[in-house]
C-alpha cells in the first residue's frame, strides 16, 4: 500500500498496468481494526500493489481522527483472536 504522488500510469515497483478498483482498507487504531469499505484505489495488475491518491489518503486520516473522537459510527462484525505457532 502506497500513497502516490502524480497520476499513475504504471506501477512504480514493477512497471505493471494500473487498474482502478474499490477495496476495503483496514485502518489500525491501537489494537483495533476499522475496515473502511469501498475505498477507491489503484491496483497493479502484475504485483497487486495498492496505491492511494493523496486525497484518499487524507480522507483516511480524517476518518481516523473522527473514529478517535467517536464521530463516526462503526459496527463490530467480528473479533480478532491472537495465537502463536506451536
Ligand atoms: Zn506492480
Amino acid at each position: 500500500m502506497k500513497t502516490r504522488g502524480n497520476e499513475l500510469k504504471k506501477c512504480v515497483l514493477c512497471g505493471g498496468k494500473i487498474r482502478k478498483e474499490k477495496r476495503s482498507y483496514d485502518l489500525r487504531i491501537g489494537d483495533d481494526v476499522y475496515r473502511i469499505k469501498e475505498v477507491p484505489m489503484e491496483v497493479c495488475n502484475k504485483c497487486e500493489e495498492e496505491y492511494l491518491a493523496p486525497e484518499t489518503s487524507r480522507k483516511i486520516d480524517e476518518a481516523k481522527e473522527k473514529i478517535r473522537e467517536n464521530k463516526i459510527k462503526a459496527i463490530q462484525t467480528g473479533s480478532i483472536y491472537e495465537t502463536a505457532l506451536a
